[in-house]
């Protein structure tokens, strides 16, 4: 008998021992599916999402705040501090409770024990708790009694689909577990025993009870004065659950899942801006404006301090989840401030240097300026403050499509994903798509210059901004609109079909960027990114503390002379010149090709739209060597669409002719045919067949000009 038992004992040893050894898991909780948990920079909750198998269960923290973790171990495991996973008088204690009521009654586990059986959820024997009582030794050994707690405290249940004090307290309280009161943390201390009677009925009293006695028993202990204990067994228990933070919506739906991630938000700017969007977005709504996105960045920090993915979803509109601000939308003119950057960095043009404005064909489709004027030329800086079109398209032929193309992929733009031909010269007229967020951080990544940011020149970017800091925008805006006094330097866009609309601004601080439109695409009349946009991002910028100063004056640049007339370097031949501090490739952009002879000349295309707006101006007599006639339209190897009338046959198109000497007669050939002669107005309506032509027309003189183009098969592609 004695030796039979011996013989029991070795064997129950040596399972023990086995559990000892390969027990317990290096991570207790693995596979367990935990809620998606978003902070604010400072760690308060953004917003939540439930766990994959329908739980709140916040992941795991490394501590528990102190009320709460005085009043769990003064309720479940008085000695927790003081053994080592096991307490053997509870146990021998429990063991002989059990034997008498013949099944399971007491616990007698610790805290350690609990978060074994919480990690393995077997059934309650003798022998299961054994093996609890082996790995909470063990588990004694690896760890420390404050990971222990925050073990048991991330796993207990509370409830419902409520699992963990983090989830508890936000669901029961609306509260950080760090900010519950003394009653509130004592009944989460004694919820998991009796996890039920959270509901209403009798077991609510209970619970009230419950939670009486450990508060009592926290007096006694000198855990808390008596004041204190009076006012909390006075505090109520709490009534329905409380619906979670639900901030910044489109932003926690894009962090990763089950895991807690802590972003670069501060809760109490997304608070005000999220009111301020709110009520514009129903303001909007009106006028039949459904979405609207706004973000703003810190750009002291590179952090996104506040991001509304779309406000229309406080409406509980269908599809309103969306997160527009990551969404591609057409730019309209959104881009053109980068393309003057890297025209300006590279050496293609000075801030000052003269852009053409005339017509210009792409394919068929002819670009307008807002104002549907063409101003012959343009300072380039002026033409960005102005958001003309043409001069852009200009620029951009000087500057390159698959430059631009390549310039806007580095800035970070992941939207274009066509080769650059696709887009072609519509590039910088909205005929790519971009996000609101990542076009922001471009504009932001000017003023904060990150590593390897492709627009690094100070004097090009400051150029930039500069521009984009004035006030007269006639394109687009009444000035009159926007009421703050704040210096921003900020650009709008406006997409084809006013689909878009589109403001962004920095200043050395901050950067803000607002998308309005609807999101299924439908055009609004009259959205434009000035009046619709515009004001949201000025009421944004109006909530942000004000900038320590302003960028700072070009000081590292090369300095230069001038031509005041063109705005190019100035050549031998320039009267007036000007010293500036421009960017380092500056010396590469052209000399001034205008001052022949000490005169400003302009080519004749050029002039003929300039001299309307220059009373100045006085042009020259032609050089014998130049021709006073050239053409507007078409442009040399022009490729041509007849526009398709009503019956569906081709129309005819308007040839365009600019002459220095208008009164002069002028003489018409299409292929050697001769078409007719012109005076003051020179423009000829044809309608060429498909293939090659060659347009020449002559004046009294003999002088001539010629034009090669081709007529398309078809519309517009
Ligand atoms: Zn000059």
């Amino acid at each position: 008998m004695k030796r039979k038992g011996f013989i029991l004992l070795l064997i129950l040893f040596g399972v023990l021992l086995a559990g000892w050894l390969f027990g317990l898991k290096r991570d207790l909780f693995k596979g367990t599916p935990y809620s998606t948990v978003v902070t604010d920079r400072s760690g308060e909750l953004l917003g939540a999402r439930v766990a994959a198998d329908g739980q709140w269960r916040f992941p795991p923290c490394d501590t528990v705040p102190e009320r709460y973790a005085t009043a769990v171990v003064q309720f479940e495991d008085r000695h927790f501090y003081l053994h080592p996973g096991v307490n053997p008088v509870s146990l021998v204690r429990a063991l002989v409770q059990n034997i008498r009521a013949g099944h399971v009654e007491s616990g007698g586990s610790t805290l350690t024990m609990q978060v074994i059986r919480l990690s393995r959820q077997r059934e309650r024997t003798v022998w299961q708790k054994g093996i609890e009582a082996v790995q909470a030794l063990r588990l004694e050994c690896c760890r420390s009694k404050k990971r222990i707690l925050a073990l048991y405290a991330s796993h207990a249940p509370f409830g419902g689909n409520v699992v963990g004090l983090d989830a508890a307290s936000w669901r029961y309280f609306g509260r950080p577990p760090s900010e519950l009161s003394w009653a509130e943390a004592a009944t989460l201390a004694v919820l998991p025993n009796a996890p039920s009677s959270m509901h209403p009925g009798k077991r609510r009293d209970d619970l009230l009870q419950k939670r009486n006695r450990l508060l009592h028993r926290l007096m006694e202990h000198g855990d808390i004065d008596r004041f204190t204990y009076e006012d909390a067994i006075a505090e109520p228990l709490p009534d329905a659950p409380h619906p979670l933070p639900s901030l910044a919506r489109q932003l926690v739906d894009r962090q990763p899942q089950g895991v807690r991630t802590r972003t670069g938000i501060d809760i109490h700017l997304q608070r005000q801006v999220e009111i301020l969007t709110d009520r514009w977005s129903d303001e909007l709504a009106m006028s039949g404006v459904a979405d609207l996105a706004a973000l703003v960045m810190d750009l002291r920090t590179g952090d996104i301090i506040a991001y509304v993915g779309n406000a229309s979803a406080h409406r509980k509109r269908p599809g309103a989840e969306v997160d527009i601000a990551a969404s591609p939308r057409s730019t309209g003119s959104i881009l053109k401030p980068f393309l003057y950057c890297g025209a300006l960095q590279d050496g293609s043009i000075l801030p000052t240097t003269l852009l053409k404005d005339t017509p210009v064909n792409l394919g068929g489709f002819t670009p307008q300026n807002y104002d549907h004027q063409f101003h012959g030329a343009v300072p380039a800086s002026e033409a960005l403050a102005r958001s003309l079109n043409v001069p852009a398209v200009h620029l951009l032929r000087l500057y390159g499509v698959p430059r631009f193309h390549a310039l806007l992929t580095d800035l970070g733009l992941s939207t274009l994903t066509k080769a650059p031909a696709h887009y072609g010269l519509s590039l910088i007229l909205g005929g790519a798509e971009a996000r609101l967020d990542e076009v922001t951080r471009a504009y932001a990544g000017m003023v904060m210059q990150p590593e390897g940011f492709p627009l690094h020149d100070a004097e090009a970017v400051w150029y930039t901004l500069d521009a984009l800091s004035g006030v007269n925008r006639p394109d687009e805006l009444d000035a009159r609109l926007i009421t703050s006094v704040r210096k921003v330097s900020w650009k709008t866009g406006t997409s084809y079909g006013s689909r878009d609309a589109w403001a962004v601004g920095v200043t050395p601080d901050y950067a803000v960027g607002v998308w309005c439109g609807n999101a299924d695409g439908h055009g609004i009349a009259g959205l434009t990114g000035a009046r619709t946009a515009g004001p949201v991002l000025f009421d944004i910028f109006n909530l942000l503390p004000e900038d320590s100063g302003w960028f700072e004056d070009p000081m590292d640049g090369i300095v230069a002379d001038v031509c005041v007339q063109s705005g190019h370097l100035a050549g031998t031949e320039c009267p007036e010149k000007t010293r500036s501090i421009l960017p380092a490739k500056a010396m590469e952009s052209p000399v001034c090709p205008y001052h022949k002879g000490g005169v400003f000349v302009l080519p004749p295309a050029m002039e003929w739209y300039y001299r309307p707006y220059h009373p100045e101006y006085t042009g020259a007599e032609t050089p014998a060597n130049e021709s006073p006639l050239q053409f507007i339209y078409p442009e040399p190897d022009g490729v041509l669409y007849l526009p398709r009338q009503m019956d569906g046959t081709p129309g005819a198109v308007v040839f365009d002719l600019a002459s220095r000497n208008p009164a002069d007669a002028v003489w018409w050939h299409l292929d050697g045919d001769y078409l007719g002669e012109t005076h003051h107005i020179h423009q000829m309506t044809l309608a060429p067949s498909v293939g090659p032509h060659d347009l020449v027309v002559v004046d009294a003189a003999g002088n001539t000009a010629h034009v090669h183009f081709t007529i398309a098969q078809g519309r517009t592609p």
